[in-house]
Parts: C-alpha cells; sequence; structure tokens
C-alpha cells in the first residue's frame, strides 16, 4: 500500500498547475489537481486569452476604417457589445473543456472544489475530505488588487469586463500598466470614452521610456484621456446607476464602469500555508528556491503565486521544470533572462532584454539604433501613426542588449526578435540579414 492518496496533489488548475500535472503524471506519478473555479485559470478563463480575442474583435474600428480608404464601400457599419461578448465566452468554455480532457487523458483527478493545506503532506477539501499526497504543489496564481477607498465595491477588475451587460459609454480605467492600457485601448475602439487614471506621469514602468512615450502620444490622438497624478478618493452609485467619481478636484465625474488594474496579489488569503510552514514574503508571495520549492521540504509553488515574473509562459516553464525535476529523474531549473513580453494595447507594444535606460546604467557605453516609421498599411489613415523600432547594442562587443517596439503586429515580429536575444547575436548579424521587403520587420535589419 503506498503511503500517501497521491503522489502530487496540486492546488491550481491554471497555466503552471495543468502543466505540471500533466508532465508529472506523463513521468508516472499519481496526481490529483483541486480548482475552485474553473479549469484553465487566469490565463485561459478571464485573462490572456479572452482578452486577446477582445482586441481582435475592437479592431475592427480600425479595419474598417482603412477599408474605406482603400476603396470599399463598407454600410450599415454598427457593433453589438453582447455578440462579441458571447462569443469570446463560448470559447473560453470550449477551452475550458479542452484542458479538463487533457487533464483526464492523463489520468489526473480533478476536484471542482476549494482545497487548503493541513500539514506538511495533507490537504482538505471543502467538503471535508482529507487528502495525503507525498508533494503539494501550490499554483493557485494572483487577485486582482483593490485599493481602499469608500465606494470602491461598485468598482470591477479585469475579471468582470468579460461579462458586462452592456458596453459602457464612459469607462474609467485605474492603474498604468498592462491591463488597463489594453482594457483603455478595447474599450476606446469599441466606441467607450475612456479615462485613464494613474497616480504617477508614468505608466508601463518597466517598458522603454520612448516607447512608451509613442504609446501615449497614439492613445491620445485615438481620444484616450489621461488624467496622471491622480487617484480615486470615492465612489458614489447615482439613482440613474452611474458612477460619481472624486478624484479630488472641483467636479465629479460621471462614469458608467470603474475598472481598477492597479496590479495583482498572490492568492494565498486562508490557504493554510502556516500550517505547513510555508514561508510568505512581505507581499504574501510564497518564497521558493530555484527549483520551486518552498521552506516545507514536500511542498513547492510556481506561477504568479511565487511573484516572480506574473507571465503565463513562465508559470508553464516552472510548472514543467518542476515536474522533471521532482518525478522525471530530471533536476533543473528555469532561465529567466531574456523574456519577451508585449502590451496588446492598440497599436501593440513589445519587448526583450534591456532599456534604453537600464543598458546605460549597466554596461555604460551603448548605442542606440532606431527606426521611427509610418506603418505602410498607415499610408492613406486620417490619422498618420508612426511606428518606432529601437535596438541597444553594447558598444564594445556589438552585442544586442536590447529590443523595443510599437506598432502593428509588433509582438508578432519581436518573438522571433527574442532568439537572436537569447542567442547573444551582434547588431552586425542583423545588419548581415537581407531584408524581407517590403515588411515592417524589415526595419530590424535596416537600423542605423
Ligand atoms: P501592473 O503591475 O502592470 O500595473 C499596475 C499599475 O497600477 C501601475 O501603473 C501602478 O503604478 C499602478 N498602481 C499600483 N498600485 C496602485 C495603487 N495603490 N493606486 C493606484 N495605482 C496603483 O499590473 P496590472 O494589474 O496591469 O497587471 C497585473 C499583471 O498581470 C502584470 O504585472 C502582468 O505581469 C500581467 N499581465 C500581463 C499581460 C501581458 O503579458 N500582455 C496582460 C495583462 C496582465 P506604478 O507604476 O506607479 O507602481
Amino acid at each position: 500500500m503506498p503511503q500517501f492518496d497521491y503522489d502530487l496533489f496540486v492546488i491550481g488548475a491554471g497555466s503552471g498547475g495543468v502543466r505540471a500535472a500533466r508532465i508529472s503524471a506523463s513521468h508516472g506519478a499519481r496526481v490529483a489537481v483541486a480548482e475552485e473555479h474553473r479549469v484553465g485559470g487566469t490565463c485561459v478563463i478571464r485573462g490572456c486569452v479572452p482578452k486577446k480575442m477582445l482586441v481582435y474583435g475592437s479592431m475592427f474600428a480600425e479595419e474598417l476604417g482603412h477599408a474605406e480608404h482603400y476603396g470599399w464601400t463598407v454600410t450599415g457599419k454598427s457593433f453589438d457589445w453582447a455578440t462579441l461578448r458571447d462569443f469570446v465566452n463560448s470559447d473560453v468554455d470550449r477551452l475550458e473543456g479542452l484542458y479538463g480532457q487533457t487533464l483526464a487523458s492523463h489520468k489526473v483527478e480533478v476536484f471542482a472544489t476549494r482545497a487548503t493545506i493541513t500539514g506538511p503532506n495533507s490537504v482538505r477539501l471543502a467538503s471535508g475530505r482529507e487528502i495525503s499526497a507525498a508533494h503539494i504543489l501550490i499554483a493557485v496564481g494572483a487577485w486582482p488588487a483593490m485599493p481602499d477607498f469608500p465606494g470602491v465595491e461598485h468598482c470591477i477588475s479585469s475579471n468582470e469586463m468579460f461579462h458586462l451587460e452592456t458596453l459602457p459609454r464612459c469607462l474609467m480605467v485605474v492603474g498604468g500598466g498592462y491591463i488597463a492600457m489594453e482594457f483603455a485601448g478595447i474599450f476606446n475602439a469599441l466606441g467607450s470614452e475612456v479615462t485613464v487614471v494613474n497616480r504617477t506621469d508614468r505608466i508601463l514602468r518597466s517598458y522603454d521610456e520612448q516607447i512608451v512615450e509613442r504609446m501615449l502620444h497614439i492613445a491620445m490622438g485615438r481620444g484616450i484621456n489621461f488624467r496622471m497624478h491622480s487617484s480615486i478618493r470615492s465612489v458614489e452609485k447615482g439613482d440613474d446607476g452611474c458612477l460619481l467619481v472624486d478624484l479630488g478636484d472641483a467636479n465629479r465625474v460621471k462614469v458608467d464602469q470603474v475598472l481598477i488594474a492597479t496590479g495583482r496579489n498572490p492568492k494565498v488569503n486562508g490557504l493554510g500555508l502556516e500550517n505547513a510552514g510555508v514561508e510568505q514574503a512581505a507581499n504574501g508571495a510564497i518564497v521558493v528556491d530555484e527549483y520551486s520549492r518552498t521552506s516545507s521540504a514536500c511542498i513547492y509553488a510556481v506561477g504568479d503565486v511565487t511573484d516572480r515574473v506574473q507571465l503565463t509562459p513562465v508559470a508553464i516553464r516552472e510548472g514543467h521544470a518542476f515536474a522533471d525535476s521532482v518525478f522525471g529523474n530530471n533536476p533543473r531549473t528555469v532561465d529567466y533572462s531574456h523574456i519577451p513580453s508585449a502590451v496588446f494595447s492598440q497599436p501593440p507594444l513589445a519587448s526583450v532584454g534591456l532599456t534604453e535606460t537600464e543598458a546605460r546604467a549597466t554596461y555604460g557605453n551603448v548605442k542606440v539604433y532606431s527606426s521611427d516609421f509610418r506603418p505602410m498599411k498607415n499610408l492613406f489613415s486620417a490619422h498618420p501613426e508612426r511606428g518606432l523600432y529601437k535596438m541597444i547594442v553594447d558598444e564594445v562587443s556589438g552585442k544586442v542588449l536590447g529590443i523595443h517596439m510599437i506598432g502593428p503586429e509588433a509582438p508578432e515580429i519581436l518573438q522571433v526578435a527574442a532568439v537572436a536575444l537569447k542567442a547573444g547575436l551582434t547588431k552586425q548579424a542583423f545588419d548581415d540579414t537581407v531584408a524581407l521587403h517590403p515588411s515592417m520587420a524589415e526595419e530590424l535589419v535596416l537600423l542605423k
């Protein structure tokens, strides 16, 4: 008789948890997963995937505008939020089903309930059932941080944005990070009047300043309002259902929805970490070593709950490395260098490596190459928006230290450029590559 009910009990069936469960099972482990919401987690259910579909849906506004310049007559244009929302949510249902099938085909048992830790090798389900496991993996992710001001209960997080009854006529977005910029872009394109409220004059803090400046310029040109150095004092619900927002100046702002996008906290409340002596950082994040092991020998943690890099592909790598290390006889760690990232704003921006400021601080002498160009597709547009690509190069070795881009399809192009950075290529290697003409990507091999 085995000593434990399972070899591995995973709490949380998001990107990291599902990958870890599947790979551990394929290494022969007896695996169970508990998920209190929906299989798929933030990325699939209420994050990256449905968000990207909304981005695609909203981009038709721009595309249809372009179409007219290219000679198409488009009559009777109209947009129906409920159609887009329901299409997106039905695809999320489909994906949730696929994730469930993957777990089932690997003989991973799924408990659709909350699980809490009761000891170094045990969990309790909401039903009260105790389960023992040789190893426990915490992969519960993060949850939107909601600031504390009177009336915050009238505001929503990104979780609710996918289920809005109606398209807001006026939307206020609080924060200047990924979620704020992406939803501001989506709803501005869909026709809402969008106001971004940010506590400083800096948005997208981790991105190259010049690229962010270009994004701000374009966003304002497209009609998004920015209230910098502002924060909400209170929100009141009016008789007509509208929200009255006090920003500390004379007039209260009337909007239909207030989206709070001020970061996400590790979702550790009530998880029972104290029952197994699992150490936490000041912000609640679970502290782990490079093998994702916590301070409790048999308990591991991956993904956003560890607050290393809050990105899906990183959580997946951490989950996979955990499974190979613990059950695959192949101890390995995750390489966190040169992680590419993108903001699916409109236009999107994408980045890998050091920003110009970071590179100057680290290397001293760097060369910056850039291309400030008008994408061909925009030539007939009423708003002549320009793309901007930047390459940061170490002056001594010629090695590329960072690439930063804003413009149509920037994330699609940057993914490939990230391979070059990861491979340690020099600017010369880009120069030696023949341009693919006409394309936007060719700017990368023509940088002066
Ligand atoms: P971000 O960390 O990107 O941005 C948070 C924003 O809120 C910042 O502008 C920050 O300002 C501001 N802020 C923080 N606390 C407060 C506060 N108390 N009052 C007012 N403003 C505040 O968080 P998001 O919520 O946008 O996204 C969460 C995470 O999800 C991201 O870190 C990212 O890793 C991930 N994500 C990734 C996406 C992608 O890859 N495309 C898309 C969406 C999310 P300041 O800069 O001054 O601190």
